[in-house]
């Protein structure tokens, strides 16, 4: 999301007329886009501003601004303590940070962090910042309107609104015409995207499918899904298309139905295997994942393993997982007690890890011996004469070149695997 809304930044620079620097040394501006989903994140940008305060000793006129969530969340530390920081711009303000820079370059503060209802920065197009030039993402809408109860994302991005279909279909036209093989569609929720016009309300499973229908050669991806919304409608499309990615990012945070309704997922345990089961029904051989939460307030051991016996029932191909860490203003910072001890959330982090990594490697294990077709995305980390590449699944293939190159699709056979990497053949 945080790459994507960089990209934005970068056009709207751009056509201001300024140009990028990969060297920090030689900037006159420096914009930090942060993230406020957990402190630790928070933590590493109070690290990197107490670096830059060098750079802004050598160079009077250098300029810092933060940009993103922080800002909204934390604007007047921003300006007040941390006197190197010049600007403090929130994620619906970009347009105006032509505006606010040369503010700032006349010595005053710059600041604004209004949320909208509205942005959506249709007509702008991102300037790619991806090196590999062959995927790359589309944000299709913004915000959120759930209110998870541990989540600190609807209070600072906003609310949730869609983007244009039409704006999306030019943007992924444009990345077609130079060159790009593989989108992925990003929103907090995708399946709850909906734009209406006057003859009809194109929703998630539409967009999808005209997206998909641009070109055969270029896969689509999509994330993320909330389970309470995710329809059978919609993984019919997915099994429509085969360019269509067989893999569904599908958060389910916790195994205990206690657990999910203080989350405020709106949905039980009962109700997330039932999903699972029609993504299996519906779309075989589709890859599953899943962010979980452990410790969150009140969460027993039995909770605990409530969400461990989910993970081994839904078979996860990968996971995300993250101990729980309160946000000041949401819901569960409000209304209830942090209680799990860190060493208990610490413990319980590493049980699901563990596993996970078992789950990972018995995913992987499955594949060896069948053929999957690969989009090739460069030279592989370890070896010049080998290309990397992703399957369908978003498994990362790995497999000696043989003439092949970037951005084209090669059959490989699995032949063997690691932690993290099939390993195959062309065929
Ligand atoms: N909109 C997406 C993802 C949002 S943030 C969704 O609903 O799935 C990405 C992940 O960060 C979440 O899925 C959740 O697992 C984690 N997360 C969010 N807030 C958190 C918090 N306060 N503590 C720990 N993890 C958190
Ligand atoms: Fe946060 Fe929930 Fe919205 Fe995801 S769906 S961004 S976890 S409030």
């Amino acid at each position: 999301m945080n790459v994507a809304d960089s990209e934005v930044v970068v056009s709207i620079l751009k056509d201001s007329g300024f140009t990028s620097t990969d060297n920090i040394n030689d900037a006159g501006l420096i914009l930090v886009n942060t993230c406020s989903i957990r402190d630790n994140a928070e933590q590493r940008i109070w690290g990197r501003l107490r670096e830059m305060g060098h750079l802004k000793k050598r160079n009077k006129d250098l300029r810092i601004g933060i940009i993103g969530c922080m800002a909204e969340r934390l604007k007047e530390r921003l300006l007040e303590t941390e006197k190197l920081v010049d600007m403090v711009v929130g994620p619906d303000a970009y347009r105006e940070l032509p505006v606010l820079i040369a503010e700032a370059e006349e010595g005053h503060k710059a600041v604004n962090v209004l949320l909208s209802r509205e942005e959506t920065y249709a007509d702008i197009s991102p300037v790619r910042m991806d090196k590999n030039g062959v995927s790359s993402f589309v944000s299709i809408m913004r915000g959120c309107n759930n209110m998870c109860a541990y989540c600190v994302v609807p209070y600072v991005r906003g609310a949730e609104r869609s983007r244009d279909p039409d704006s999306i279909i030019r943007e992924v036209n444009e990345l077609v015409s130079s060159g790009y093989r593989e989108l992925t569609l990003l929103g907090q929720n995708v399946d709850s995207y909906s734009w209406k016009n006057d003859s009809e309300v194109i929703g998630f499973p539409q967009l999808l499918e005209r997206v998909a229908l641009i070109n055969p050669l270029l896969r689509v991806r999509f994330s993320t899904s909330h389970p309470k919304d995710i329809s059978d409608e919609l993984l019919h499309t997915i099994a429509r298309h085969e360019n269509i990615c067989k893999h569904i990012h599908l958060p389910a945070q916790s195994g205990s139905s206690r657990i999910l309704k203080l989350m405020n997922r709106e949905y039980t345990r009962e109700w997330y295997m039932e999903r699972v089961s029609a993504i299996r029904r519906i779309i075989p051989g589709c890859a599953i994942s899943t962010d979980m939460i452990t410790g969150f307030c009140t969460e027993t051991d039995e909770d605990h393993i409530e969400s461990l016996s989910l993970m081994v029932w839904a078979a996860y191909d990968f996971a995300y997982m993250f101990k729980y860490n309160e946000r000041p203003g949401t819901k569960a910072a409000r209304k209830y007690k942090d209680d799990i001890p860190d060493n208990i959330k610490s413990a319980r982090l590493t049980e699901m890890i563990a596993l996970q990594n078992k789950l990972s490697a018995k995913s992987k294990k499955q594949d060896v011996g069948k053929v999957f077709e690969v989009l090739i995305e460069g030279t592989s980390k370890k070896s010049s004469e080998h290309l990397s590449g992703r399957t369908s699944q978003n498994k990362v293939v790995v497999f000696p070149s043989s003439g092949a190159k970037k951005g084209e699709y090669v059959n490989v056979r699995i032949e063997r695997c690691t932690s993290a990497t099939l390993i195959g053949e062309i065929i």
